[in-house]
């Protein structure tokens, strides 16, 4: 499961970002999702409590952002908010469309105790 590798990979970069600043406790980890990294979210948050609880961060709250990405039309310059590969421009319904964005998948913030 795609997700459970990603949860195991942020819990550790947790947990070393953790002991690198000399955190007692880790209370909160904001996690920054774009719409087009091909990740659930939910499913995300749900991989991310288990192997939470198996690693000692049973009390971290895990709050994942989702990022939105950009679309810009190559045929009438029109900006509009995408949230999949497959957009077509809202004022000329042209598919040639550039994207912007939406591909993180990284750890925005961390609340610690120290
Ligand atoms: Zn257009």
């Amino acid at each position: 499961m795609h997700e459970m590798s990603l949860a195991l990979s942020i819990v550790e970069q947790t947990r070393e970002a953790a002991t690198r600043e000399g955190a007692v406790r880790i209370l909160e980890v904001e996690i920054e999702v774009g719409c087009l990294a091909g990740v659930l979210a939910d499913s995300l948050q749900f991989c991310l409590e288990a192997v939470g609880k198996d690693d000692g961060l049973a009390d971290t709250i895990f709050r994942i952002t989702e990022v939105g990405a950009t679309g810009n039309c190559r045929v009438c310059a029109a900006t509009f908010p995408a949230d999949s590969f497959l957009v077509l421009c809202p004022s000329c319904a042209s598919d040639d469309v550039s994207l912007n964005g939406g591909r993180e998948l990284k750890i925005r913030s961390l609340t610690i105790e120290d």
